[in-house]
């Protein structure tokens, strides 16, 4: 499942971090998805706890900001937003469309507790 594999890979960049860096707790993960990617961010936290038990992220809280999909129209020029995921105007039906936001994966926010402070 998609959900698994965008949730280890959080999971595997935050553990990475917390042995660099020296964190003891992680607090709170905000992760930032695309709606182009249909992730479901319930399924996404609940694999998320599974996987960070008996890790400096265990018990964090974590949740999903999701991204919504807007694309440039160079026929209307002006930006518009889709629920789905076809690539034409929903203004005019032009197919001369670029994509703007939708796509996104990142850590947005991550709240720790280390030693040196
Ligand atoms: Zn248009």
């Amino acid at each position: 499942m998609y959900e698994y594999s965008l949730t280890n890979t959080v999971n595997n960049a935050i553990q990475a971090l917390c042995r660099q860096e020296g964190w003891k707790k992680v607090n709170r993960i905000t992760v930032k998805i695309g709606g182009l990617r249909r992730v479901n961010p319930e399924l996404m936290a609940f694999i998320f706890a599974a996987a960070s038990k008996n890790t400096p992220a265990e018990g964090a809280i974590f949740s999903v900001m999701l991204v919504p999909i807007t694309y440039y129209c160079y026929n209307c020029k002006k930006k518009t937003m889709r629920e789905d995921s076809e690539f034409v105007c929903p203004l005019c039906g032009s197919k001369n469309v670029q994509l703007i936001s939708g796509l996104e994966f990142a850590l947005e926010v991550l709240e720790v507790e280390s030693d040196l402070f």
